[in-house]
């Protein structure tokens, strides 16, 4: 398996297109429940906003973790900016469809 061969990098690619994806909906997902808590008292019970506030800033920092591990261009191992759907890394200039 050479890093070098077109088609692995794709997959490669497409595999980290599809984590990243998945990591996006599951923060905001995450994010968003978390503001249903605290508006829906009778359904959730109490949380304090600063516990609510503390775990919505958990989960940022756990999806910029995540973004900077996976978010990276299979080939040159570079970040790859905010674009999720690249066609080509700007570092290497390796496509990837
Ligand atoms: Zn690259």
């Amino acid at each position: 398996m050479k890093p070098t061969d077109d088609e692995e990098i794709r997959r490669e690619f497409w595999v980290r297109q599809g984590r990243q994806l998945l990591a996006i909906a599951l923060a905001l997902f995450l994010v968003l429940l978390m503001a249903v808590v605290y508006k829906r008292h009778d359904l959730f019970g109490e949380y304090s906003k600063k516990t609510l506030m503390a775990a919505q800033l958990l989960v940022i920092t756990a999806f910029i973790g995540f973004t900077a591990f996976n978010w990276r261009c299979p080939s040159c191992k570079k970040y790859l900016g905010k674009d999720i759907y690249k066609r080509a890394c700007r570092h290497c200039k390796t496509r990837f469809r």
